[in-house]
């Protein structure tokens, strides 16, 4: 006997948790949940300052590395994405932001019905129990925690004071859909942990009967009937391949490198590729692994004057053990809040742009690169990426195995908007750091260093130290069906296929203005309720026959 859901979820990530409580919920569906990697179980998942030590874990984290990127000078990309329960929201930086209105009213525009921000903040307020005070825009019940950042660090209050001086007005709010300001982040925290999708909304739905969550099983490919879709081939930690079947529907959240390659793999993509791999063709669907889009961050780090950085708080092992005991009974202190905490959104072309173009994560540590061992003198980071990049990137299968990698193309710089945005991102991080009363707390640039003048210095500065900030999106993108790349409807449902989904950060047609944690559980949200309602449809109409 197969076993048989009503339906199947394809990754437990920001998305796959949220669908799995949401689907079982009412308690009417039998849903299978299923993740390539182990569960949430390493303590450093949760104690928000661990994103270090899950940062390069290849247990916990699928650590794709990119193909050479031409317009990189050659470099080839870390990107990590995370591979337990939480995917991703287990080892990700923490930061609550929705985006902009204009994100999302772009999403409407482009034809996609009932995805402007007026649809969306309904989905955004029941996501979230945000400690801000009550408000139009605000949840107060929901499962995910927005935590404002309890305690002021002297360095955070000098950017936020500097960047006011450099006209970027005090915000306290960053999710109203207005996000131009300064300000302290709030965070995905509740209680000094952190608040992944699996533990927000995972762990309450676990013990009910309807939900089975298998972990360390791999999804091959989608299996169709007819091009519909019937169940998923999968295997287990041995490496055993089986199938399980599907009464309703198969929702691919396997996040944005990896929905694409369980399509592709199932015979959904370009077909003159998939022919070249020796897949057979379900669909021909070019836009399968394209459209890829990534916030490119930028990060200028400084010497500091004093010794009051995470640097020297985690340099000695007194000072480590100092402010683990802190944590352990307090749930306070630097491990309690994660390495970014003051941010910005501002403008880097003010001419050009018509909301904000660039957003700022300052952080009061420092490190070659971003999760990496921190530096021996007392530094900080002020890291700047471009909100809404135009370059596109790419991906493609190197090989049928599904446990093999896809070959990662970012195109990164690829444009001259985009190379503009950068140097000119730069030189405004430059002008908060020399303006009081950040200035006085900085000794030095260590990166990329004042000698770097020219707007060509700085550019090859960003093309030879600019990295991922982790949040590609965009390679099965959500459009009208005229639009030939569009590779989902407005109901994220795959388009030339019956009974398949994805849900996850694949869908965005453009990246959204910020991070993308939290959209991505406003998008499960949204589509949990579209499933739902499908399913009652359906059954109303099997009882009227
Ligand atoms: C290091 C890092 C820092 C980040 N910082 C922030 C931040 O501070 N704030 C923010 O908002 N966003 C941040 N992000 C981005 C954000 O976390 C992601 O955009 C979001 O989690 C993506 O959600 P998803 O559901 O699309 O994919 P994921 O959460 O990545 O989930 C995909 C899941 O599918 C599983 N999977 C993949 N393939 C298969 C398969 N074949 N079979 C079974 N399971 C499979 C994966 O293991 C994973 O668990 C960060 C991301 C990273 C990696």
């Amino acid at each position: 006997m197969q076993e048989t859901y009503d339906y199947i979820i394809v990754g437990a990530g920001s998305a796959g948790c949220v669908l799995a409580n949401r689907l079982t919920e009412n308690g009417k569906y039998s849903v299978c949940l299923i993740e390539a990697g182990p569960a949430d179980k390493n303590i450093w998942i949760h104690i928000p300052i661990g994103y270090g030590k899950t940062m390069f874990n290849k247990k916990l984290n699928w650590g794709f590395e990119t193909q050479a990127d031409p317009h990189m000078n050659q470099r080839q990309f870390y990107w990590p994405r995370g591979k337990t329960l939480g995917g991703s929201s287990s080892i990700n930086g923490l930061i609550y932001i929705r985006g902009q209105k204009e994100d999302y009213d772009r999403w409407g525009a482009l034809g996609n019905e009932g995805w402007s921000w007026e649809d969306c903040l309904p989905y955004f307020r029941k996501l979230e129990s945000n400690d801000l005070p009550e408000a139009d825009t605000r949840g107060k019940h929901g499962p995910l925690s927005a935590t404002s950042i309890p305690a002021k660090h002297e360095l955070v209050d000098a950017f936020i004071h500097a960047a006011q001086k450099e006209h970027i007005p005090y915000i306290k709010d960053f999710n109203t859909g207005n996000q131009h300001g300064v300000g302290y982040y709030q965070l995905t925290t509740k209680n000094g942990l952190r608040q992944s999708t699996a533990v927000a909304y995972l762990n309450p739905a676990r013990q009910r009967m309807n939900l089975t969550i298998k972990t360390e099983h791999l999804v091959h490919r989608v299996l169709f009937k007819n091009k519909k879709v019937v169940g998923i081939e999968l295997s287990n930690k041995g490496g055993e391949p089986f199938v399980i079947r599907a009464n309703h529907e198969v929702i691919l959240s396997a996040g944005a490198i990896q929905s694409p390659q369980v399509l592709m793999l199932s015979g959904i993509g370009p077909a003159d590729h998939l022919q070249a791999m020796g897949i057979p063709v379900q669909q021909h669907a070019p836009g399968v692994g394209q459209n890829l889009q990534d916030h490119l961050q930028l990060r200028l780090i400084y010497e500091v004057a004093k010794p009051i950085t995470n640097n020297d708080q985690l340099r000695t092992v007194w000072s480590k053990s100092k402010i683990g005991l802190q944590w352990l009974f307090t749930r306070s202190g630097p491990l309690a809040i994660g390495i970014n905490q003051g941010g910005a959104f501002a403008y880097a072309l003010p001419k050009e742009a018509k909301t904000p173009d660039v957003q700022f994560h300052f952080g009061t540590l420092s490190a070659d690169q971003a999760g990496g061992q921190v530096h021996e003198f007392s530094g900080c980071t002020i890291s700047v990426c471009q909100l809404r990049p135009e370059s596109r990137g790419y991906m493609h299968l190197q090989s049928t195995n599904p446990a093999q990698p896809m070959a990662i193309q970012p195109n990164y710089l690829s444009t001259d908007l985009d190379r503009r945005t950068a140097v000119a991102s730069i030189r405004l991080a430059r002008r908060i750091a020399s303006t009081q009363p950040l200035a006085d707390l900085l000794v030095k640039e260590y990166r990329p260093g004042l000698d770097q003048q020219s707007d060509e210095e700085i550019l090859e500065f960003c093309r030879n130290y600019g990295a991922t900030i982790f949040h590609p999106a965009g390679t099965a993108k959500m459009g009208v069906e005229s639009d030939e790349m569009a590779v989902v409807d407005e109901q994220l449902r795959v388009y030339g296929v019956e009974g398949l989904r994805v849900v996850d950060a694949s869908i965005m047609p453009t990246l959204v203005s910020g991070n993308t944690n939290v959209p991505v559980v406003m998008i499960a949200e949204k589509a949990a309720d579209m499933i739902l309602q499908h399913q009652k449809t359906q059954s109303k109409n099997v009882a009227l026959t």
